[in-house]
C-alpha cells in the first residue's frame, strides 16, 4: 500500500491548473470502459474513489489523486468516445499534448488494454503520442479473469509483438484483474518503488 492515505485532489482543465510538481507522478490512460476505475479503485483500496473520475462533466479532465506523500496518481479521461464533439476532442488532445510533453514529474504512463481485446486503433494514438513525448509506458491488460488461462501466454506475446514498434515502451506487461486482485499487487509495488 501506499504510505498514506489516497483522496481525490481536483480534476485539471488546463495546464496552469496542474499541482506543483513536487511529487513523483505516474498516469493511468486507456479507452473508456477498459476497466481503468476499477483498477485505480483497486490500486488504492477505495471502492468508489475513482468514480468521481467517472461522472459527465468530469470525463475530459486529467484527475489528480494524492498517494500518501510522496505520489500522484494521475488519472487521463478515458479515449474512443463516438460520441464525443469535435471541438471537445480537439482541446483534450492539445491537454493531453502539453501534459505529456511537458510534465517533468511524469515517470511512467500505464495504458489499461482489455486483454480480451489485444491493442486496438483507437490505443495507438496514444501510444504514437507517448513515444512522440518520450514518456515510457507499461501496458496493463485488464480484466484477465475474463480470459482463460490457457490463453494468457498468447495474448501476451501478440500484445509484446505489437509495442515492437513503439520507442517508449517499457518491456514489462502486466496482467490483472480488478475483480479477482490479479497482479494489483504488483502495480503497486511498480509504483511505490519508483521515485
Ligand atoms: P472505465 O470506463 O475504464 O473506468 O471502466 P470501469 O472501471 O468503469 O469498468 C467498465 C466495466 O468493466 C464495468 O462493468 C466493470 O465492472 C467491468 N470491469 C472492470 N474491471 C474488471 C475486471 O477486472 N474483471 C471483470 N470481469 N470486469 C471488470
Amino acid at each position: 500500500m501506499f504510505a498514506g492515505p489516497v483522496d481525490f485532489l481536483k480534476g485539471v482543465v488546463a495546464m496552469e491548473g496542474l499541482p506543483p510538481a513536487d511529487r513523483v507522478e505516474v498516469c493511468f490512460a486507456g479507452r473508456s470502459n477498459v476497466g481503468k476505475s476499477s483498477l485505480i479503485n483497486a490500486l488504492t483500496g477505495r471502492k468508489s474513489l475513482a468514480r468521481a473520475s467517472n461522472t459527465p462533466g468530469r470525463t475530459q479532465e486529467i484527475n489528480y489523486f494524492t498517494a500518501g506523500d510522496s505520489h500522484y496518481l494521475v488519472d487521463l479521461p478515458g479515449y474512443g468516445y463516438a460520441e464525443a464533439p469535435v471541438a471537445v476532442v480537439a482541446k483534450w488532445q492539445r491537454l493531453l499534448k502539453s501534459y505529456l510533453g511537458g510534465r517533468q514529474t511524469l515517470r511512467r504512463a500505464f495504458v489499461l488494454i482489455d486483454m480480451r481485446h489485444g491493442i486496438k486503433a483507437v490505443d495507438e494514438e496514444i501510444l504514437t503520442l507517448l513515444d512522440r513525448s518520450a514518456v515510457t509506458f507499461e501496458v496493463v491488460l485488464t480484466k484477465a479473469d475474463k480470459v482463460k488461462a490457457a490463453d494468457h501466454d498468447k495474448i501476451i506475446a501478440q500484445v509484446r509483438a505489437a509495442l515492437q514498434k513503439h520507442t517508449a515502451a517499457y518491456p514489462e506487461i502486466v496482467v490483472t484483474s480488478s475483480e479477482k486482485g490479479d497482479g494489483i499487487e504488483t502495480l503497486r509495488a511498480i509504483i511505490a518503488t519508483m521515485a
